[in-house]
């Protein structure tokens, strides 16, 4: 099982090494022509300004929506971002999701923290969450599932069918659940116990 990460900026190492870890194929896509062949595809964070300038550079974001039209695909903080269709200001998306983001919905840099947040998808223990110059989800439409909220903040874990975005970062934590849930679950991928 091949699965990309988008490698233009931002933390894709991370996601690699949690891939190669549940016995995935990574794959570094910076090019259209490498998402051939992929069984799942995982936008990572970073920062979306500069992942969508390079993405419109290097000719991908029509390849990347057509991509996602059948493939299953999740973004995290900054891949969030990449995925909504609506964040309230005009920078280059995705836009598949029908959610409304809110860009640094938590400050600065340093307004960075980690937290255990609830996830019924995920079984009973909670799933400790860093949140790095984070975004939140602020609206959702019909479709979308709720997978994960912040007490008294908002929404910060999405699925929409065969997307998935969260706003924080689980391939920093070591705790390797969503991915599993991403490869198992939403992409029917075989995982290694
Ligand atoms: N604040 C970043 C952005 O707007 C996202 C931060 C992250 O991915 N950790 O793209």
């Amino acid at each position: 099982m091949n699965v990309g990460v988008l490698a233009l900026q931002g933390d894709f190492l991370e996601h690699k090494q949690m891939l190669r870890d549940l016995g995935a194929q990574p794959v570094e896509v910076r090019l259209p022509g490498q998402l051939d062949g992929l069984d799942a595809l995982i936008v990572p964070g970073g920062e979306s300004t500069t992942i969508g300038k390079l993405a419109v550079t290097y000719r991908l974001l029509e390849p990347l929506r057509e991509f996602a039209r059948h493939k299953p695909v999740w973004g995290t903080c900054a891949g969030m971002i990449m995925l909504a269709r609506n964040i309230g200001r005009d920078q280059p998306l995705l836009g598949l999701m029908d959610i409304t983001v809110n860009r640094n919905a938590f400050g600065r840099q340093v307004d960075s923290f980690e937290i255990d947040l609830d996830v019924p998808a995920l079984g009973p223990q909670p799933f400790r969450a860093l949140f790095i110059r984070a975004p939140l989800v602020t609206a959702v439409g019909e479709g979308v599932e709720v997978l994960a909220r912040l007490d008294g903040q908002g929404i910060v874990a999405v699925r929409q069918g065969h997307w998935l975005a969260t706003a924080f970062h689980p391939e920093l934590t070591g705790d390797a659940r969503f991915h599993r849930y991403f490869l198992g679950e939403m992409s029917g991928l075989l995982l290694a116990e």
